[in-house]
């Protein structure tokens, strides 16, 4: 077993039992429950609306290549520069050199989750360069040293005590303080981070190929600020955010706030086409965007995978999962956590390695449900548990179960060998570790062949 699968299991075990974590998720998923049905009543026809996504998706992933190229030549018109970064150390470095030129000691960074799953903080850590999370989430998740919990609510599981706690034990402020007071002292720290920095890095919801725009998508202005008042902004964005033109943000961005937060519409949408062009009063001097592979162009080379890259990072996989539920974010070890997560890790980061992501779900379906662009979640992690076995992967004892199974199976008189008592008693000897978190398998005291008598012959 991999070291990130056992340590999937040791956190899931400790945290399924932790009453105070899932109560407080149980309390901020209810929020969100009650939200996104109202926001939902803006379609007039939801799941065209669904479907459509899906196709626009489709096209831009099929047409990769043109729309990425579009893109950077449209970009580059207005004087943006694309740099094409095939993993995370190309990325960081290259965020790394922009710094070094402009001598940045500070750097003011939005929400994004490929800056996370970059490992951007730490990289600008070791060079002595302050970066400083501007959502308020991340913000709290920072001041606590832990990564986000969520890809849309990066402290899901704090409830406001903790967070009033945090911030006393870090900034020094009364104990006891509303969400209101807590939004103010972080406001007032971080607005007079923005005008010191002198890099703004964000993510982009959406690249789009036909105007070389990229749209950002926010509830608390951090991302405008963020990349407004810095002389430099970075873009980092992951390949697949690419969509074919303005006008499909009409579609995307309902779907995304419905989905993501329940509002109609999230608040801040900016579209950002280039740095301060002559005559513009604001904006940043030089403007790159990143164009980050790290490992998804293996799933694109996957036709059943491939459906995955057409994520639009709402959350509501995780907020409807029973597993994620019951874990939390934190456990799955990767940026990515989830239903989504637990598709894509695994080859973002290695079949073998995290091939147990896809074994933590109960294929109930309910992430496909709810999905916004209609991916085909549980399918998706059946799809890697089969890949996982044609590569073998698997562990011996799990490829002898199912020899021994399929050995049985096809032998009528295998299957009728003892009695049922011996029969439960022999597995559940002999598969401890399939056991250790489930109750003992019991088997029918009759044979098959008695019951099937029976049935015919009452
Ligand atoms: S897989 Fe679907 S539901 Fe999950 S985050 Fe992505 S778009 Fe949202």
């Amino acid at each position: 077993m991999s070291e990130a699968a056992h340590s999937f299991f040791a956190k899931s075990t400790i945290k399924s039992a932790d009453l105070d974590h899932r109560r407080k998720i149980a309390f901020n998923i209810s929020q969100y429950n009650a939200k996104v049905p109202e926001g939902k009543q803006q379609f007039a026809r939801l799941e065209l609306a669904r479907e459509r996504a899906k196709n626009l998706k489709w096209r831009a992933l099929e047409t990769l290549d043109q729309q990425l190229e579009h893109f950077e030549l449209e970009f580059s018109k207005r004087g943006g520069k694309v740099i094409w970064a095939e993993n995370a150390a190309e990325a960081t470095e290259a965020i790394l050199g922009i710094c070094q030129e402009v001598n940045c000691r500070m750097l003011v960074k939005s929400k994004s989750m490929v800056t996370e799953e970059i490992h951007l903080n730490k990289a600008l850590e070791e060079r002595g360069i302050q970066s400083v999370e501007t959502d308020l989430g991340e913000y709290i998740q920072q001041l606590d040293g832990e990564p986000p919990y969520h890809i849309v609510t990066p402290a899901m599981h704090k409830s406001k005590e903790d967070v009033a706690k945090l911030f006393s034990a870090k900034l020094g402020t009364a104990p006891n303080l509303s969400p209101k007071e807590l939004t103010l002292v972080a406001r007032d720290i971080l607005r007079r981070k923005y005008t010191a920095a002198e890099v703004g890095v964000t993510g982009a919801n959406f690249i789009i190929s036909e105007t070389g725009s990229v749209a950002v998508t926010e509830n608390e202005g951090n991302a405008r600020l963020s990349c407004a008042f810095p002389k430099v902004h970075i873009v980092v964005a992951g390949i697949e955010k690419v969509i074919p033109s303005l006008t499909d943000l009409g579609l995307f961005w309902p779907l995304l706030s419905t989905y993501g937060t329940g509002q109609q519409l999230t608040v801040y949408n900016s579209i950002i086409s280039g740095p301060r062009q002559p005559g513009e009063t604001n904006g940043p001097e030089q403007m790159y965007v990143i164009l980050l592979d790290n490992g998804r162009t293996n799933i694109l080379a996957q036709p059943a995978q491939r459906e995955s890259l057409y994520c639009i990072r709402c959350g509501a996989c995780l907020n409807a999962c029973p597993v994620y539920k019951n874990i939390g974010g934190h456990t799955y070890g990767a940026t990515y956590s989830g239903p989504i997560g637990s598709v894509i890790t695994p080859h973002l980061q290695g079949l073998e390695d995290y091939k147990h992501l896809s074994y933590a779900s109960s294929l109930c379906g309910a992430c496909t449900e709810v999905c916004s662009v209609k991916i085909n979640l549980h399918e998706l992690l059946l799809d890697n548990r089969r890949q996982a076995a044609s590569e073998g992967l698997n562990g011996l004892s799990e490829k002898m179960a199912w020899k021994m199974w399929k050995l049985s199976m096809l032998r009528r008189g295998l299957m009728n060998i003892g009695n049922g008592h011996l029969k439960s008693k022999l597995v559940n000897k002999i598969f401890t570790g399939w056991k250790a978190h489930r109750s003992d398998l019991t088997f029918s005291e009759k044979t098959f062949n008695q019951l099937w008598k029976e049935r015919r012959h009452p």
